[in-house]
């Protein structure tokens, strides 16, 4: 019995920094987010019409408000820009210290900064200026009622990881 409704993998999934609802396909317009992700690709949405790029992807454009949005790559490697161990206030299942990282994805990137968990690396390691690159990891399937049915849905999420030296 793995579903308590609450997905997590080992301490590494943080629903609480999952900002898209646990959702199959047939009910968000945003999945092909994690599709991406699936096949290794970090993407968000940039607006066809006025050329806005937003992170996290979105449905409509906040700016023009139009719904004819692209998808595009963003860089799968960056610089810790702050780093952050929570020791308090972890949520349950997970042993303190949650590691998240604001990351630069430098002067090229259509989105400079994102907000990230960090995965893979021991406390107090982490340190400004530090590379970190994306990692993709399964999330356990999750069961969720569909015209009446319970399906499984399949999904994938992100978090970024220290380059091996
Ligand atoms: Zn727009």
């Amino acid at each position: 019995m793995a579903a308590t409704g609450i997905p997590f993998l080992e301490g590494r999934y943080s629903p609480t920094l999952d900002i898209w609802p646990i959702e199959a396909k047939e009910f968000n317009r945003i999945y092909k987010f994690y599709e991406n992700l699936r096949e290794g690709k970090f993407t968000t949405t940039k607006c066809k019409k006025c050329g806005r790029v937003a992170y996290p992807p979105r449905v409509i454009c906040p700016e023009c408000y139009s719904d004819e949005l692209e998808w595009i790559e963003l860089p799968k490697k960056g610089k810790v820009a702050v780093v952050v161990e929570k020791w308090g206030g972890v949520p349950i299942c997970y042993e303190p210290p949650l590691i998240d990282a604001w990351i630069d994805l430098g002067e090229d990137s259509p989105v400079k900064h994102i907000l990230s968990r960090m995965i893979n690396c021991p406390p107090e390691t982490l340190k400004e200026g530090d590379e970190v690159q994306l990692a993709v990891f399964d999330v356990p399937a999750h069961p969720i009622e569909l015209r009446k049915e319970t399906i499984r849905a399949e999904r994938v999420f992100f978090a970024f990881e220290p380059v091996k030296k």
